[in-house]
């Protein structure tokens, strides 16, 4: 969806049923599947009860366990009293602004309340966060454990001071360029804390790259992780201002 400009998108979504036909696509590809049994054989059910039924898609019914359900069900939209237009705006608002729509900017420009916007914002960018969690590393992957957040300091490792937030940072390179990246706020930078972080979020045949910290090397061990090449330094495009650079692009 974010290759679309606004207007563009705008003018593609300007009907609920046009939205509820993208969540169709998106949902169920290869057409439609019963969340409950898995058929995929269906009939549709015009919920005629729904004042706006004649703009929605119908409801699906199971021919096999006789589940009826709609495109919305089980997604961040289902049962909502917002206009589907307006959460489609708020995705698309939040995939596109780098630095963070603000709630009320939400709030004034699609006229639904401070609270609706907030609420909106939330499950939005908690369902942007649990699909980067679903997408697995794989290939040459540098790692990079650090403290985020303050200054960088010239003498020993950079910035390891105490009121900064421990990061682990993972970027999967191609070709020499960094392609996909994954970081993750961890309690604190040990064996115990990272090791769980590398194995939800790195395939295990990916070959790392690191700095050789005592922390990634006993995650290493720890993983069985095979392939392992320490290089003196981290790789520059680990060094967080170059990190804040690319989130600011
Ligand atoms: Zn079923």
């Amino acid at each position: 969806m974010s290759v679309l400009n606004l207007l563009e998108f705008q003018e593609r979504f300007s009907t609920v049923r046009a939205c509820e036909e993208r969540l169709f696509q998106l949902r169920w590809p290869d057409g439609f599947v019963c969340p409950k049994c898995g058929s995929k054989e269906y009939c549709e059910v015009a919920c005629s009860s729904r004042k706006d039924a004649e703009e929605r898609l119908p409801l699906f019914q199971c021919k096999v366990c006789s589940k009826q359900t709609s495109v919305t069900a089980g997604t961040i939209f289902h049962k909502t009293k917002t206009d589907l237009r307006k959460w489609f705006l708020t995705v698309y608002l939040a995939a596109n602004d780098k630095r963070g729509v603000a709630a009320t900017t939400i709030a004034r420009n699609l006229g639904v309340s401070y609270p609706t916007a907030w609420n909106m914002l939330r499950k939005v960018r908690k369902a942007m966060a649990d699909r980067n969690a679903m997408y697995q590393l794989e290939g040459i992957v540098q790692i990079d454990d650090a403290y985020f957040g303050g200054e960088s300091h010239g003498e020993g490792k950079r910035g390891r001071g105490s009121d900064q937030a421990p990061v682990v940072v993972a970027v999967q390179m191609e070709r020499g360029k960094p392609k996909y990246i994954t970081m993750a706020l961890v309690p604190n930078l040990t064996k115990e804390a990272v090791a769980p972080v590398l194995s939800e979020r790195l395939k295990p045949n990916c070959i790392w790259e690191t700095d050789g910290s005592k922390t990634l090397v006993a995650c290493a061990k720890e993983l069985q992780q095979a392939s392992h090449i320490v290089t003196k330094s981290s790789a520059p495009c680990l060094r967080l201002d170059y990190l804040s650079s690319l989130s600011a692009s």
